[in-house]
């Protein structure tokens, strides 16, 4: 009998972009636990990402489904409708069992006078001096705290328990994120715990949050911050996550999801301290990480598909304007620092792959040239067949590389401890 599908304490986002990588990426689950440590893999793609690359939600639950058959994974597996809005998850429906509720655009929309101030009412119990586990600092809260709070997130819970409903009337057996990071503003540990007492009320049976941390998640490289203060704030942020599922009922399986999670490196020491300090879960969403993969290996492949990926840098330059725009709050390019195109089909396999592979202290490693071509999916999108036969040609070399970017630089540091 096949044990039900369960979310670990240990998960991973995985996006594959153009549903070629699931089982190098299911690959890098395997060596987890042949390491001792069970990591649950989410396939992950975002509707902007379907739009994109002219995809449908039912290519990642293919894709998902036939390398948990060519592996014998036993341990569960989820696909992820990432990002999805009340106008976008329709599609999803038929085949997705986990769902990223984004709510962030209704963040700091007023929600209706009577509605804060029975927030205000209802949880008045929590005013005062709240002590919590793994830390002697102590929330403080005020009647205005709840109210100030409510005033700038209870819409957006609203809206997530309207989209919750919505899919609990379609379909059983799913796990629901309400995601709140893709906004300006980071939420505090004190604002988490009251969202979270909202998300109570609305009935919503929220299996991880996602809140916007402090300091920059750039797509595809490092984080960017005070690294003490993003261990002290996720500490926070893990006991404000204890407090609630014992205080609200909320399920005791409730973590945190770690979005843009991809290459944050100088933070996994922090992440893995504290889930193992606080004995907690997280959730470590990546995605656009496996594409860069697949352009590292056919660079590595050389000749025809080395050519492919210098072609797809000189389309990506051309174009970097319009790439970069709808991604220009979590990209960094320093243009200066960007090659000219006709330098870059000069490089070996070697210059090309040392460029782009995320090794930050290789000497001729290039952050800027990493995250053009992170936001340049589009260009490999619009090749078509060209770039997915090259995909395939060179399976081997491309695989390789996106099972060791998964395992060796994410889960490893970030679920087994293991120093890069
Ligand atoms: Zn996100």
């Amino acid at each position: 009998m096949k044990t039900p599908n369960k979310l670990g304490k240990y998960s991973i986002g995985t996006g594959d972009r153009f549903a070629h990588q699931a089982k190098a990426q299911l690959q890098a689950c395997v060596q987890a636990l042949q390491a001792g440590v069970e990591v649950t893999p989410v396939w992950n793609k975002s509707n902007r990402e379907h739009l994109i690359i002219g995809s449908q939600p039912d290519s990642v639950r293919h894709a998902a489904d036939a390398a948990v058959q060519a592996l014998g994974w036993a341990g569960s597996y989820f696909c992820d409708a990432d990002h999805i809005t009340l106008q976008t998850v329709d599609r999803f429906l038929p085949v997705c069992d986990f769902y990223t509720i984004d709510v962030a655009d209704a963040i700091g929309k007023p929600a209706a006078p009577e509605a804060v101030e029975a927030f205000v009412a209802r949880h008045a119990g929590l005013i005062g001096e709240i002590a919590l586990i793994g830390t002697s600092e102590r929330f403080s809260i005020t009647e205005e705290t709840l109210r100030s709070t409510a005033q700038k997130y209870l819409a957006a819970v609203q809206q997530a328990g309207a989209v919750y409903r919505h899919i609990a009337a379609a379909r059983d057996n799913f796990l629901p994120e309400v995601s709140m990071d893709e906004t300006d503003t980071a939420q505090t540990p004190v604002e988490l715990l009251l969202i979270l007492a909202a998300i109570a009320d609305e009935g919503i049976p929220v299996q991880t949050i996602a809140p916007k941390f402090s300091g920059r998640f750039n797509k595809g490289v490092d984080y960017v911050g005070d690294v003490a203060q993003f261990e002290r704030e996720f500490g926070l942020d893990v006991a404000a996550i204890a407090y609630a599922v014992e205080h609200f009922g909320l399920p005791q399986t409730l973590k945190l999801s770690v979005h843009s999670g991809s290459d944050k490196f100088s933070i996994y020491g922090a992440i893995h301290r504290t889930i193992r300090r606080l004995d907690a879960g997280v959730h470590l969403k990546t995605a656009g990480t496996t594409w860069l993969e697949e352009l590292i290996g056919l660079a590595e492949a050389g000749g025809p598909a080395l050519a492919l990926a210098q072609e797809i840098y000189g389309e990506a330059y051309a174009h970097r304007e319009e790439l970069c725009a709808p991604y220009a709050t979590v990209i960094d390019i320093d243009a200066n620092r960007l090659p000219a195109p006709a330098e870059v089909a000069a490089w070996s396999s070697a210059q090309f792959v040392e460029a782009l592979r995320h090794v930050p202290h290789a000497a001729g490693y290039n952050s800027s040239f990493r995250q053009l071509l992170h936001v340049g999916f589009k260009i490999a999108a619009k090749m078509g067949s060209r770039y997915l036969d090259l995909l395939e040609a060179n399976e081997a070399i491309i695989a390789r590389n996106v099972t060791q970017n998964l395992f060796d630089r994410h889960i490893a540091p970030v679920f087994l401890g293991r120093a890069q």
